[in-house]
């Protein structure tokens, strides 16, 4: 049996870069991805209580970034066109007042499009107005001046 010689630093080095390199193609791989997912999956069930608390914070501190995130998906699952930034919802909000189009409270608001998504509405600025969650909600598939007239007769 022939005795190994150690590496010289030279030879670490390689070995380290090799090794690296294939982390990062490993990385870059879709069954890391894949594996990443799972594991994440797994880590938020173990650590629920800590995940919620992070992810609020994160929230809090980029503020409208999930709305957006949220229409932008639904709007690619429509295949409807456009999107908009958080700080242009945010600029919205303030143009009405930060208040919801529809009952007029000062609650948290959600983004509404004005014709719908599902009813072939774009998901540009120009097609969504400040709603709150339950406006929002009972307004459902109607377009604004739908559930303008719906708000008039349920009133009456
Ligand atoms: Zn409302």
């Amino acid at each position: 049996m022939t005795k190994r010689s150690p590496l010289t630093v030279e030879e670490q080095v390689a070995k380290h870069r090799e090794y690296m390199h294939c982390y990062n193609q490993n990385k870059r791989s879709d069954v890391f991805r894949e594996n990443d997912t799972v594991y994440h999956r797994r880590y938020r069930k173990l650590n629920r209580d800590r995940c919620i608390e992070y992810e609020r914070k994160w929230r809090a501190a980029h503020p409208g970034v999930n709305a957006c995130n949220n229409a932008k998906r639904r709007a690619l699952q429509r295949e409807a066109e456009g999107s908009f930034t958080p700080e242009e919802f945010r600029l919205k909000c303030k143009a009405y007042g930060n208040r919801c189009t529809y009952c007029n409270e000062e609650v948290p608001l959600t983004i509404d499009h004005i014709v719908p998504l599902s009813r072939g509405g774009s998901n540009s600025i120009e097609n969504v107005v400040p709603a709150c969650k339950h406006c929002n909600s009972t307004k459902g598939t109607r377009t604004y001046s739908e559930f303008l007239e719906y708000i008039k007769v349920s009133n009456t």
